[in-house]
């Protein structure tokens, strides 16, 4: 028997606008807009703060309160019946990369305010309040660390620690903070973090697979884990013209043996492990001497914590071992466990696009997001939609407004699932 969460769903998906949708990604993009379908807009900076005063707007015009907290969190919320309630929070972030793209962020949050209309558009009831938010530099481009608004949401991170960074053009990040608080004048400052009911992200998939098998909505199951490793190779230096090959310590010689040993040790037929050599200097760097020293900063990923355990372990003894003349050292500098996303939360999810009849596929996520912070504090969840070839990051990616409207229907229905339809037993 259907439920009136399942009615309600149907209805606010229904009223999901797939050109009113378009239009407003497309109008969100051109702020910052770099040509060529490209987006700038570093966190806290003039084309952000443009956005912040953007979406403010939109939701003052159609009568919703807006709230803003410390690190310059920003909230849209509509309420729901229990005003006491939890709300459910949704939402993604709006900086980009320097040459980023459209929808990289902004599809979560342009996706959350277009389910907000709809559900309005539906007359649909919600028992719990839902807020859209805005996250505050998530890129970690301008100032560090990236996801850095949902980090201090979520009490990974104090403020207080961080406040007095500068960031790339050298200005203090509570002074852009105040700059952001002052754009949107409209909205209420919130000073302590609201308890939670569930939160569930939209972002586009920023890798090929779904657009790979033709399917329009990815579950995600969880986020895999990293290791950053830091490795040293340290030999001598030496005239590259007298020095015979054999009384060399040459230190990218070795680091060769130690990246192809890596590459052999990583080495995944199913293709789910990530290895990444994505740094590499070389000491002195000049064409006529015999390198001193190298150095390479190491990525490894991957969703089952004993495999990124057994794999990540053995590093630093293969690297000293395929080293032939030089000295090895490795140092582990970042590490963060793989997640699992809340089961009731992906259940809700996953019966979303059954009760709309829209192919889904469970996955796990391969980048970072602000769910993953979230995930900490209370049920969380993502919802992905395909992306054109996987690209992102980069002026080239692009979505159709038909896998935007899926993507935001599914949104909808969880949404009015999380918070609960008005006539529902509870
Ligand atoms: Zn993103």
């Amino acid at each position: 028997m259907a439920t009136y969460s399942d009615l309600d769903g149907i209805a606010a998906a229904a009223a999901i606008d797939e050109a009113r949708l378009w239009s407003h990604l497309v109008g969100f993009g051109e702020i910052g807009g770099i040509g060529g379908g490209g987006v700038c807009r570093l966190a806290l900076g003039e084309e952000e703060l443009a956005a912040r005063r953007h979406i403010a707007s939109w939701a003052q015009s159609r009568g919703y309160r807006v709230f803003v907290d410390p690190v310059a969190n920003l909230f849209v919320r509509r309420e729901g019946t229990d005003p006491g309630a939890a709300p459910v929070i949704t939402g993604s972030h709006i900086d980009t990369q320097p040459q980023g793209g459209r929808f990289d962020g902004a599809y979560g949050v342009i996706a959350a305010l277009e389910a907000l209309a709809a559900l309005d558009g539906a007359s649909v009831k919600t028992r719990r309040p839902i807020e859209v938010v805005a996250w505050t530099n998530e890129e970690g481009v301008r100032f560090t660390p990236g996801a850095m608004g949902s980090m201090v949401f979520s009490g990974a991170l104090a403020l207080s620690d961080i406040a007095g960074r500068r960031g790339s053009d050298g200005v203090t990040l509570s002074a852009a903070l105040a700059s952001a608080l002052a754009a949107t004048p409209q909205a209420t400052f919130r000073p302590t973090v609201p308890p939670i009911a569930a939160y569930v992200e939209a972002h586009i998939e920023q890798g090929p697979e779904l657009e790979a098998r033709g399917i329009p909505i990815g579950i995600v199951e969880g986020i895999q884990g990293v290791r950053w490793f830091d490795i040293e190779v340290s030999g001598s230096g030496a005239h590259a013209g007298t020095t015979p090959l054999s009384r060399r310590r040459d230190a990218f010689q070795d680091a060769l043996r130690i990246v192809s040993a890596l590459n052999d040790w990583t080495s995944d037929r199913g293709d789910v492990l990530r290895f990444t050599v994505g740094r590499f200097d070389l000491t002195p760097n000049s064409r006529n001497t015999v390198p001193a020293r190298a150095s390479l900063g190491i990525d490894l990923r991957h969703p089952d914590a004993n495999v990124l355990r057994e794999k990540g372990d053995r590093i630093a003894a293969i690297a000293a071992a395929a080293a032939r003349y030089c000295a090895v050292s490795v140092r582990e500098v970042f590490t963060k466990a793989p997640a699992s996303f809340d089961a009731a939360v992906i259940g809700t999810i996953e019966a979303a696009t059954r009760l709309l009849r829209i192919p889904a596929l469970r996955m796990s996520s391969g980048a970072f997001h602000d769910a993953l912070f979230l995930n900490d504090v209370c049920p969380a969840g993502m919802i992905f939609i395909p992306c054109e070839a996987g690209i992102s990051h980069d002026p080239a990616e692009s979505i159709t407004s038909v896998q935007a409207a899926a993507g935001a229907r599914v949104l909808a229905a969880t949404l009015v699932a999380l918070a609960g339809a008005d006539g529902d037993v509870r």
